[in-house]
């Protein structure tokens, strides 16, 4: 009898789906940008550093506040221009870490991490791309204030998607780094790690930065020997995840497993072992009977994972 999987309607994956149109073509209009930061319809979700602040509300908080609230809360460090939500114009005002941190004793704010709101589910789901996207960009301006060329103070333009240093006119764009993120799997079984980062029960995919001269298909062979010592075959594309912890775009796949013997990099990994298809079923339902678990459905592991229990991975 082949594996049955029921696992029932498939989960959203967090960050993505974004309703807001990006518009980047009003990006170079600075009196468009202007005008549009006084529409009334305007929001703004404000972040400083990892937290994120909300209107404190049941069973859901609020992170949009209008432009008025965002500048009564603190002064913005920068102000990204995110884009038009059915023509509403959204925005991220950026707080300093401790400016943020501070807001916190006052009671009509929850002020928490992303991770946080994003597993235990703290706001509707459509805000979770624009948060992860501020997020993402504001962090960049924290780290790039100075030229990495020649050192000069830089500043912000089109409506904060660019940084140019006035003394050597370079230009400096928000980056993104490529993290491949994959399931190694032998048709019966599949590889699963555990970091020491992780909560005690969780075991996930394998996951590595992508290096300058990678492709994805190198980075995941190399990154699976690395840190398990299984040698891949062939290669699939599965899905993509903006993993703003702080600027990574996660990049899902299957690999195909050709060797059996696991040699753990305890440097990397706290342990990694083979997997069977019901065992793992167990662990996405939470009824695993020594409470292994996979990651929430919020992450591109529970959906990679999951995929491969549902038979709908095939390498040939
Ligand atoms: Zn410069």
């Amino acid at each position: 009898m082949p594996f049955r999987s029921d696992l029932g309607p498939k989960p959203r994956l967090g960050y993505t789906d974004s309703r807001i149109a990006r518009a980047a073509e009003l990006r170079p209009d600075a009196a468009a940008i202007a005008a549009m930061s006084k529409d009334p319809d305007a929001g703004a979700y404000v972040i400083g550093g990892d937290w994120i602040v909300m209107k404190k509300g049941s069973p859901l908080h609020d992170p949009l506040f209008t432009m008025a609230e965002a500048q009564a809360l603190s002064a913005a460090t920068e102000t990204i221009f995110l884009g038009l939500l059915d023509g509403a114009p959204r925005f991220g005002h950026g707080l300093a870490s401790q400016t943020a941190e501070a807001l916190k004793s006052r009671d009509s704010l929850h002020i928490t991490d992303l991770r946080s709101i994003a597993v235990q589910g703290l706001v509707a789901p459509e805000h979770l791309p624009p948060i992860a996207e501020a997020k993402a960009v504001l962090h960049w301006h924290a780290r790039h204030r100075f030229c990495p060329n020649c050192g000069a103070a830089t500043r912000a333009v089109q409506g904060g998607w660019k940084r140019d240093c006035a003394q050597c006119k370079a230009e400096h764009f928000p980056r993104t780094d490529p993290v491949v993120i994959m399931l190694a799997s032998d048709g019966e079984r599949c590889l699963l790690g555990r970091s020491p980062r992780f909560v005690p029960t969780m075991w996930s995919c394998l996951a590595g930065f992508i290096e300058p001269g990678e492709s994805i298909e190198d980075a995941v062979h190399r990154e699976t020997r690395e840190e398990a010592g299984i040698t891949c075959g062939r290669v699939l594309y599965f899905a993509s995840q903006p993993w703003p912890f702080p600027a990574s775009l996660m990049i899902g796949c299957h690999a195909e497993a050709l060797t059996n013997e696991i040699v753990v990099d305890r440097e990397e990994l706290e342990d990694a072992r083979w997997f069977s298809k019901g065992e793992v079923e167990a662990m996405l339902m939470r009824k695993h009977p020594e409470g292994l678990t996979t990651p929430p459905p919020v992450a591109i592991a529970h959906h990679i994972i999951r995929a491969w229990v549902e038979d709908e991975i095939n390498f040939d």
